[in-house]
């Protein structure tokens, strides 16, 4: 039987949050089986809890944010939450003194290096995946984002579209057959990119004073500024795919589908996942047990409980 996962123990790190500029902690907590992923506002007196769920998403402007019906928010979850897809974590604790998480360096490579320093643990309890069962789409203009039925597994196809000499046009779409190697080896160090005359509109507004060459990819009009620069030589379509991975993780079961999606972000691929969950029709709660060896299954990070690193700073 595929079991539900949690961390073996808790672990922390700490960072610059992109919005603020300030340093952030984030505490990390085993959660018992059928919890789901909890955020805690520890800063906040009493601490404020939520549930990661897609109807929670309410804010998708620079990051995704979940805020609650009081207002209280905690941004920048999607690059924590595609680590926690590619382990199939069900369940944590997230405790952060923050209204929002640490930007870390933009990627989601971190929290995998976190997470595989610190273990796992299995719980007794069956694991439930979210199996696509008929045909969901969004569209948003010429942007659009899809979920299909398939025959095994998850699987990403990404297009995006820019218009800059600094994105060659043939890597800007991406095919991955999902799997929690697959994503630490072509995704998890895509980072965050933007424009420079982005960039200087919103320190002038006040916004995203924790964004530097630290934790993004920033091009001007003609390169890409950082002196190293890039990860990947598709690094940008693999960024927009890890932001997916993340997106469509919010309700905490891992797909069994085909995403399929052309200049999708942060509010499309949401949209997609509210769609998908609005009709009992459209989808399956799913186990997967010994005897159905058949069945399809998604290969997570197996992390080797070896040395253990109790905190990361960024
Ligand atoms: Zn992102």
């Amino acid at each position: 039987m595929n079991k539900q996962r949690t961390l073996k123990q808790a672990v922390s790190a700490t960072g610059i949050g992109l919005h603020s500029g300030a340093k952030v902690e984030v505490t990390f907590r085993p959660a018992p089986a059928n919890t789901g992923i909890i955020y805690t506002r520890t800063d906040l007196q009493p601490n404020v809890s939520m549930r990661c769920e897609p109807d929670a998403v309410r804010d998708t402007q620079l990051c995704t944010a979940l805020v609650d019906l009081n207002g209280t928010r905690i941004s920048t979850v999607e690059h924590l939450t595609a680590a926690l897809c590619a382990f199939g974590i069900d369940n944590l604790y997230v405790d952060v003194n923050a209204p929002e998480l640490p930007v870390m360096d933009g990627s989601a490579h971190p929290f995998i290096y976190l997470f595989e320093s610190t273990g796992l643990v299995e719980l007794d309890a069956p694991k439930y995946y979210l199996r696509v069962a008929r045909k969901v789409r969004v569209e948003d203009q010429d942007k659009w984002a899809e979920l299909l039925p398939n025959e095994g597994g998850f699987k990403l196809d990404l297009t995006i579209d820019f218009n800059h000499p600094a994105m060659d046009r043939e890597l800007q779409h991406f095919i991955l057959q999902f799997s929690g190697p697959a994503f630490a080896r072509e995704l998890a160090r895509a980072r965050t990119f933007c424009f420079m005359r982005d960039v200087e509109y919103m320190h002038a507004h006040n916004l995203a004073l924790g964004g530097s060459l630290d934790n993004a990819v920033v091009l001007d009009d003609y390169r890409v500024v950082n002196p190293d620069g890039l990860r990947y030589p598709n690094e940008f379509v693999k960024h927009k795919m890890l932001d997916a991975v993340g997106d469509l993780y919010m309700n905490c079961h891992n797909i069994l589908g085909d995403f399929k999606a052309y200049k999708t972000g942060h509010a499309l691929n949401n949209k997609l996942l509210r769609a998908l969950l609005s009709d009992e029709a459209n989808y399956e709660l799913m186990t997967i047990t010994d005897d159905h060896k058949a069945e399809p299954a998604i290969e997570f990070l197996h992390p080797a409980s070896r040395s253990m690193a109790s905190t990361l700073s960024f």
